[in-house]
Parts: structure tokens; sequence; C-alpha cells
């Protein structure tokens, strides 16, 4: 199989075309040619001669994703693209517009990717985790998922503003991949899309949040937490059994420090088992002077967990007791909850509907 252009960065494609016995530059046309006009085929590389684009025929894949559904919420603001990858596994984004919001001096377009098909994490509450690990993708898949929808809401005039690696998989149990990928968008002679717009999440790998901490990069860092208690956190993310809550604030606060940026907490409000006012005190507690916000979300149902969402009042006082407490919070609505726009929900269906 030839290898993906996306899983390359300039220099590795300046080395091949290079070998071809072509000029630099022309390594350089190519990279624009993906990353500023977003041509996705050998033969939209007008500018360069004709033997040169069949090279790049012949050398590169060009589309490793198939999308396999569209999906469009009922409002318009949510659309969600089930794709195939070359080897027939399903991954998941989600592009959610947000045009209303008058806070904001302009309106957002934020993209949801994924860095892995499924993941080994388990999280009980997470239609991904209950799928399992497929495995990683290559920075190429993760870079083409972006690439798609730059090129969607190009032909609309509009781009992409905010990137969060939110969609299917663990991005620090694929780390590399993830952080090339990253690279590669943020490459001022290609996309140029600023570090600052991109968020991580992560469900609390402590050595990879030190890894990140010490790289000093201007990536946003959201952190999955769901509970203010071990036990309870580790009925819920079985990955809390080996780095449990007091070591994962303790990263924490060393990525605040080392960085000087919020990091997010990442709260989904699960009726009766962590909206309580007891759970939004001691959170509070928990979190006394770590530059940090809340992000809570009421929860997305999936199959194969039985917990509910928690209603707007619950949430509302959730957040009030911690905002007393001097902890910033916003509660979330929940986008796109029509067409399972909830992390890894359909891909996971889809998975499943092929097992039956
Ligand atoms: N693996 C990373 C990123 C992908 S999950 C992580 O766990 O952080 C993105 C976010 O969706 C996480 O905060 C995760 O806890 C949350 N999430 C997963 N399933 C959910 C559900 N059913 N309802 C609400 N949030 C969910
Ligand atoms: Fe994996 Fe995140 Fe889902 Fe947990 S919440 S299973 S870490 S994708």
């Amino acid at each position: 199989m030839k290898p993906l252009i996306y899983d390359f960065d300039l220099s590795a494609l300046t080395e091949i075309v290079t070998n071809w016995g072509e000029p630099a530059y022309r390594a350089v046309q190519i990279w624009q040619g993906v990353y500023r006009n977003f041509w996705n085929a050998p033969e939209a590389f007008t500018p360069l001669p004709k033997n040169l684009r069949e090279r790049l025929a012949e050398t590169f894949t060009f589309q490793p994703l198939t999308p396999t559904l569209k999906l469009d919420s009922r409002d318009g603001q949510t659309r969600k693209t089930l794709f195939r990858l070359a080897d027939g596994l399903q991954i998941e984004a989600v592009l959610m517009r947000y045009d209303n919001e008058t806070y904001r001096s302009r309106s957002r377009r934020t993209l949801c990717i994924s860095t892995q098909a499924g993941c080994a994490m388990g999280c009980v509450f997470c239609a991904t985790g209950q799928m399992g690990f497929r495995r990683h993708l290559t920075s190429g898949e993760i870079v083409a998922q972006v690439m798609y929808y730059a090129r969607l809401l190009q032909e609309q005039g509009e781009t992409v503003t905010n990137i969060v690696l939110m969609g299917m998989g663990e991005p620090f149990h694929n780390y590399d991949n993830t952080m090339a990928a990253i690279d590669r968008l943020n490459d001022p002679q290609g996309y140029n899309f600023g570090a600052r717009r991109f968020t991580i999440s992560t469900s609390g790998l402590v050595p990879a949040i030190r890894r990140f901490a010490a790289e000093k990069r201007q990536v946003n860092l959201a952190v999955s937490l769901h509970a203010v208690e071990d036990e309870a956190r580790s009925a819920m993310m079985p990955v809390n059994k080996k780095y449990p809550i007091a070591e994962l604030l303790a990263a924490c606060r060393e990525y605040a420090q080392a960085t000087g940026r919020r990091v997010t907490f990442e709260w989904a409000l699960i009726e009766g088992v962590n909206d309580t006012p007891e759970t939004a005190r001691k959170l509070a507690d928990l979190l006394q002077g770590l530059l940090c916000h809340v992000n809570a979300i009421p929860l997305n149902p999936t199959r194969g967990y039985s917990g509910r969402a928690s209603g707007r009042e619950r949430a509302e006082e959730f957040r009030k007791i911690l905002e007393a407490r001097g902890i910033p919070c916003t509660v979330r609505v929940r986008r796109g909850i029509d067409i399972q726009a909830g992390c890894g929900q359909l891909a996971a269906r889809a998975s499943s509907a092929e097992a039956a």
C-alpha cells in the first residue's frame, strides 16, 4: 500500500522530492497544495509539471478516509462524519458551529477529532471505551480528519477555528502520533493552525501529562476527572487504579506551574452519581489554588451504561457551588444529541452492527 501524504512532514517530503532530482521548492509547492488549498488528488496539483503529478500519484495516497455516514443535528449546528479507514476500521469526527454566543467576538467552528480507533481505557460511561481498543491512528490519519473538514468549510467560505482532540481514543496513549499531527497542522508554511487553538483531552495518564508539561507546548490541556474519590473514579475510569486522583492532580499542578496555562477539568454530570452538592464542595476543595476551570456536561446516554444525565437545575446548583468557592465552571449544552455526537457513539454502534 502506498504511504499517506499526510504522514510526512515538510522535511521528509523535501527529501523524497529532491531524491527524485527535483528542486526543493517543488516540495513546498506540494505542501502548500495539500495544506493551503486542501487538494486531495494528484491531478489537482496543476502548478506542477505533469511528470511530477504522475510521480505523486504513484507514490502517495491522498484519501485515507472514506466518509460512510454524514449526520446533521436538527438545529444544523453539528455535523458528524463517520469515516472508514484504509483497513476497514471506523472513526468519527464532529464539527460544531457556535454562531449565537453573543459574548464571543466571532463565531467558532470547532472540530472534534479522533486519535485512535476505539480506546483501551475502558471508561464505563463512554461508547468508545465500551467498544475496546482497535489501533492507534497514524499522525496522517489524524491530520486527514482536519483536512476533510477544512475543505468542506472552505467551500462555504469558512475556516476551522478550534480543534479538540476529544473524539475516539486517548490522545496520550498515542502521544507521538498526536503531537506529530499537531506539529504538522501548526507548520507556518502549511496549515499554520495556532497551537493555542488546540485542546488535548486526557483521561489522566500521569507520565504523559508530566512529559507534556515539560515540553511547554502552547496547546491547551483538558483532564477528564468525573469523580472526587478514588473508589468512585476507579469504578468509572479504570485508569484511576494506576494513576489515582492525588497523583493526577499533582501532575496537573505541575503543568499549570510549568506553563502558566489553565487546566480544564471535564465533568460528565451523572444524576445521583457525581452531581450532588457534597461532591461539588469536595471538588472545589480538591481544586483550590490550581489554575483551572471546570467544564461540566450532562452525560450522553450510551448503550452500555445505565447512568442518566443530570437535569438543568441540578447542573446549575453544581456550578454555583463551585463558583462560590472560586472555581470557574461552565455547564455545557449537549451538542448533537440527536445524532449521537457524543464520543464514539456512532462508530461504536457501527462496529457492533457489523459484529451482529
Ligand atoms: N480519551 C480522552 C478524550 C476523548 S473523550 C478523554 O477521556 O479525556 C472526550 C470527553 O468525553 C472526555 O471528557 C470523556 O470523559 C467524555 N465522555 C465520554 N463519554 C461520555 C458520555 N457518555 N457523556 C459525556 N461525556 C463523555
Ligand atoms: Fe477512552 Fe476517553 Fe472514552 Fe475513556 S472517555 S474510554 S479515555 S475515549
